[in-house]
């Protein structure tokens, strides 16, 4: 049995009836940015989060970059962001003209390191950027201990965490703000771009929507520059025929992934994923770890189990970042050779899972 890596289309046929009314509703309304539906969709998902604000934006990435602009941070200023994590973490802090300082990973949970963030803040140092990565949620409390006695703000980049919990409590809901992606593959995923913030602060909050919106209130009256960076009227429509599916969603990628903890344990030579004591996490991926991981890959490949990595090349080897002076980041270096993300999605079949799990036990000869 064939098993692709994600299946975009299940959950929107899942949905189609609601997804076409929705479309037909912002047809209809002729209103297309800035109206109803995003600002419906923006207070369900702040109450979802368990957040005060959620502002939303054109992306993931602007999304973390607009955070860092409105908290003032920009040229001269460092953030701290993990070693091993989608580039995208890395260029939101550049393109707010700061400068990423990339601090590595525990290297069993792979979350950045609390320990390893104090040794790396200077007087330079405005803010720690954790990523909840694969759906894992980093030491918040942990950092934000770090953060309050350096005077530095947590800025969350939860793009890969909708719903995970720290401590029984929403991602999102502890920092200043958390910055969330609607790719199309993220747990939460509209049908196309799309991104938001949350945030406990009206005023972060306020400045985000000037952030967005050519830094105007009131059409032509511009008070601060800005960009322009908006969820339109029909991504906020289909997010929120989503949005009530996800929890049932998440619950269903808990499913699967136990039964891979479960059923793989036993394979000596496979690392799989560590759940800290303090999260609830949503499963986004599930990455295994092993040596030879590439000719892992192309046996599963052989019996039409679809795999991914994430991510081949670790953020500093990356051109974009080729000319940094990182020193030795040997953990992400590490991470980049060994990961593989096996198939995981609300819309799995227990067959599937079955064949995922004996594929990967016939490609370590059990
Ligand atoms: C997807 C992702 C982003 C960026 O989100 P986009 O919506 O694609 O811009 C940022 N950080 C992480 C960890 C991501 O996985």
């Amino acid at each position: 049995m064939a098993v692709p890596f994600l299946d975009l289309k299940a959950p929107h046929e899942e949905l189609r009836a609601e997804l076409d009314a929705a479309y037909r509703r912002v047809v209809d309304s002729g209103w297309f940015l800035l109206g109803p539906e995003l600002a419906a969709f923006e207070a369900e998902f702040a109450a979802y989060c368990e957040a005060e604000h959620c502002v939303a934006v054109g992306s993931g990435c602007d999304a973390l970059e607009l955070i860092l602009r409105a908290l003032d941070i920009g040229p001269g200023d460092e953030v701290i962001v993990p070693s091993a994590t989608f580039i995208a973490s890395w260029l939101a802090v550049s393109a707010a003209g700061a400068t990423p300082v990339p601090v590595e990973p525990d290297e069993d949970t792979l979350l950045i390191d609390p320990k390893q963030v104090e040794a790396a803040i200077t007087p330079r140092t405005k803010a720690i950027m954790p990523v909840h990565l694969y759906g894992q949620p980093a030491d918040l409390d942990a950092l934000e201990a770090i953060a309050a006695e350096h005077g530095l703000h947590v800025v969350e980049d939860a793009a890969q965490a909708h719903g995970a919990r720290y401590k029984g409590r929403r991602v999102g809901a502890g920092s200043i703000a958390a910055a969330f992606s609607f790719y199309p593959g993220k747990n939460l995923g509209a049908l196309g771009d799309g991104g938001a913030v949350v945030t406990s602060s009206a005023e972060l909050a306020d400045k985000l929507r000037l952030l967005r919106n050519y830094g105007s209130r009131v059409k032509y009256q511009h008070e601060i520059q800005a960009t322009n960076s908006r969820l339109d009227e029909l991504q906020a429509a289909m997010l929120r025929v989503k949005l009530p599916a996800l929890d049932r969603w998440n619950d269903r990628r808990k499913e699967v992934a136990d039964r891979y903890l479960r059923e793989l344990a036993d394979i000596e030579d496979l690392v799989l994923p560590v759940v800290p004591v303090w999260a609830e996490p949503v499963w986004h991926l599930f990455v295994v770890r092993c040596a030879e991981r590439d000719a892992v890959q192309e046996r599963l490949a052989g019996l039409g189990i679809g795999t991914l990595i994430h991510y081949p090349v670790a953020v500093h080897r990356s051109p974009a970042y080729a000319d940094g002076s990182w020193g030795e980041l040997p953990v992400a270096d590490q991470v980049a050779e060994r990961v593989l993300s096996l198939p995981i999605g609300p819309h799995m079949s227990e067959d599937e899972v079955t064949a995922v799990i004996s594929g990967v036990r016939e490609a370590f000869g059990r």
